[in-house]
């Protein structure tokens, strides 16, 4: 499984970074986690071609998060010509409020007679859903966005991925984590602070129980940022903008 970090933002632009996408290649697929408003911009400056993209897993309904889809889908329109077909999944509710967006942004955008079928998938609390040959299991947590945030189990490749998403510690990360070859972990501060968010003292405070080989951490605001030089738990390796790792 090779996963590329396109964006490891917060939703303020901490650090220049773009906002949250992760792309990941397995044998016979590309699929996307998460899909913030840079997204289309930071895949063309790391050379993914948006086009191969079969499928984006979105956590939760934040801009940051699920925004991008707006202009994935004039690139794939407009651009690329798209004629694949595309799958979206994500919360109760998601086709309604991209169709929101993007008649926002761009009015009319969903009177588009698309190339492509489109279709979108909700999920169900900790319920397997398999699309081509990803199996994503999605986690309640906590983080309000308007509808349920998760963090996200993936298997594909032989390999298992989870992202937590935005959210605040709850124990439903370590079911979503368990035996993971990888935990990507939101970590928005280096202490504490009121919110819906995870802190690296937090993170630290779990570390022993979370039963993943790699922890990386993401959705780093401007004092995690400068702060991380702290960290020495070799099992954590902090997310950037175009990282490119073998999981
Ligand atoms: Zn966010
Ligand atoms: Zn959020």
């Amino acid at each position: 499984m090779k996963l590329t970090v396109v964006g490891s933002g917060d939703a303020f632009g901490s650090g220049g970074r773009l906002q949250t996408c992760y792309h990941v290649a397995v044998p016979g697929e590309e699929f996307l986690i998460d899909c913030g408003a840079t997204a289309i911009i930071g895949m063309q400056r790391l050379g993914l071609e948006p086009d191969k993209v079969s499928t984006i897993f979105i956590s939760h309904l934040h801009g940051d998060h699920f925004s991008g889809l707006v202009w994935f889908l004039l690139h794939a329109h407009y651009i690329s010509r798209r004629t694949s077909p595309l799958t979206i999944t994500g919360p109760v509710g998601i086709a309604e409020r991209f169709a929101t967006a993007a008649d926002a942004l761009f009015p009319g955008t969903t009177a588009i007679k698309l190339r492509f079928d489109m279709q979108f998938i909700e999920y169900a609390d900790k319920t397997p859903l398999v699309v081509g040959g990803v199996e994503v299991t999605p986690f309640e947590v906590r983080h309000p966005s308007g509808a349920p945030p998760y963090a996200l189990r993936l298997v594909a490749g032989g390999k298992t991925l989870t992202f937590s998403g935005d959210t605040m510690w709850v124990d439903n990360l370590l079911p979503a984590a368990n035996g993971a070859d990888l935990f990507i972990a939101e970590c928005f501060s280096f202490d504490e602070l009121p919110g819906y968010h995870m802190n690296w003292q937090v993170i630290a405070r779990n570390l022993p129980s979370i039963d993943a080989k790699r922890v990386m951490l993401t959705h780093m605001n401007a004092d995690m940022l400068t702060r991380s030089v702290e960290l020495d738990d070799p099992r954590v390796i902090l997310a950037v903008d175009g990282l490119i790792m073998d999981v």
